[in-house]
């Protein structure tokens, strides 16, 4: 039939998690040299990188995840878009005397990671995508269907396209679909807090210099950018209580600059501008189970975490790192690649990490949302305490790197 085609995987949700998995998968061969014949779908057309303009949309990428991006062979074409790579990262907190400073020279790396604009990421994964022969992308398409056989799984897309194919991966992103409509349980957790996101101007360069400002509301983070033209830019996430981020986002510019000036203790001086702003609403969501017999939950659809360690893409890019190492396993075995036996290594190999991650936002979150003068005075005496403690902040700092 013209309009059946058949895969091996199909992955819904060209983000950045769900194009990167393609390109992971898309390797796979066998000593026959037959590759994996991988669909993507995606509902919504590709960004477009503009180099006049920074998209409000950043990740803070670790290192693991850079030599992924080099495995796929597309780092240096990330880069030539736009990449900062920044060497250090001051954390203090509002309230108190605790700070603590990490610098790449202390363990010897030449940065401590890249802030990547969400578009030059997506965009040049998408481009990669378009030039692999085994990899089909479906986009815009959205699912009309799913139906769940015991040999295989078929999707059937709103232009009466259907495809079929021994795994379905969802990569959908926090609010998936996918995961709603096969049922997985999922537990939530709501902060009651939005993150303001937008790009600044400041007065001082950023000394490429990641700065993050604890406050008993939420954290306040400037993130290194390339300077354009000759302004100094940062992007921002500034996660504040839901009242009072809707009150800074009815700010006009100038005071919402100043408001961001003060807030920020004048790190980088003024703040001189800002570009758009939008309201991000902060929620946890974890999956109990990432996989059911030919579904895999990856990235934010499996889990999304606060944005206050920059972490959620990262645990995102080693779901797709692990899932493709299981596949190509089973690929050189012969094995059915939707068997649940082999979808739960996957899912054994992940989850301990994704859950650590989240509790230990869980408790940065508590520790210095409280008011309890006891906990305020651990958390200071426990910045500067490890500041001065060589090894457990270079360790602290090979592990923020995902080394
Ligand atoms: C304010 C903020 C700051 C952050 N900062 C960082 C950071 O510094 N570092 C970091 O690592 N992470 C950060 N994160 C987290 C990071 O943005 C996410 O973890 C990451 O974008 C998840 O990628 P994803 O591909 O899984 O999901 P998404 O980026 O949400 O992509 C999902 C894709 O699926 C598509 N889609 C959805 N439904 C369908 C459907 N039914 N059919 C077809 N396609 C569909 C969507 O169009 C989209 O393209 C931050 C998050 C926030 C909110």
């Amino acid at each position: 039939m013209g309009n059946s085609r058949d895969f091996d995987i199909v992955i819904v949700g060209g983000g950045a998690v769900g194009s990167a998995a393609a390109s992971l998968l898309a390797k796979i061969t066998k000593s026959t040299n037959k590759p994996l014949k991988i669909a993507l779908i995606e509902s919504q057309l590709p960004p477009v990188f503009d180099p006049n303009q920074v998209d409000p949309r950043v990740a803070a990428l670790t290192e693991k995840t850079r030599l992924m991006f080099d495995q796929i062979g597309i780092w240096s074409k990330i880069v030539d878009k736009r990449a900062c790579a920044y060497k250090a990262m001051n954390v203090w907190d509002a309230e108190g005397t605790g700070r603590i400073t990490f610098d790449c020279q202390q363990v010897q790396q030449p940065n401590l990671g890249h802030i990547v604009e969400n578009s030059a990421l997506v965009s040049t994964l998408i481009e990669h995508i378009q030039q692999q022969p085994n990899i089909e992308l479906f986009c815009p398409a959205n699912i009309a269907d799913y139906q769940l056989q015991e040999d295989g799984i078929t999707l059937t897309l709103d232009n009466e396209i259907t495809l079929s194919g021994q795994l379905l991966i969802a990569a959908d992103g926090a609010n998936s679909a996918v995961r709603e409509q096969f049922q997985f349980a999922t537990k939530q957790w709501d902060y009651g807090q939005h993150a303001i996101v937008t790009t600044i101007t400041t007065e001082n360069p950023n000394q490429l210099t990641a700065w993050q400002r604890f406050m008993p509301t939420g954290p306040l983070a400037f993130l290194p950018l390339n300077t354009i033209g000759d302004a100094y830019c940062c992007s921002i996430v500034w996660s504040q209580d839901t009242e009072e981020a809707e009150r800074l986002m009815a700010l006009d510019d100038k005071e919402f600059c100043q408001q961001l000036s003060r807030a920020s203790e004048h790190c980088l001086g003024e703040v001189l501008k800002t570009e758009k702003r939008y309201l991000i609403p902060l929620r946890q969501s974890h999956a109990t189970d990432y996989v059911m017999p030919r579904v895999a939950l990856i990235g934010d659809a499996a889990h999304s975490i606060h944005p206050l360690a920059g972490q959620g893409a990262n645990l995102g890019f080693a779901d797709a790192q692990v899932l493709a190492e299981e596949m190509a396993n089973a690929y050189a075995r012969d094995l059915d690649l939707g068997d649940l036996t082999l979808l739960k290594r996957y899912q054994r190999r992940r989850k301990p990490e994704n859950l650590a991650t989240m509790a230990a936002m869980e408790g940065f979150k508590r520790l210095f949302g409280s008011h309890n003068s006891a906990l305020r005075l651990l958390r200071n005496y426990g910045l500067s305490g490890i500041n001065r403690l060589g090894a457990i902040k270079n360790t602290l700092i090979k592990q923020a790197m995902g080394l």
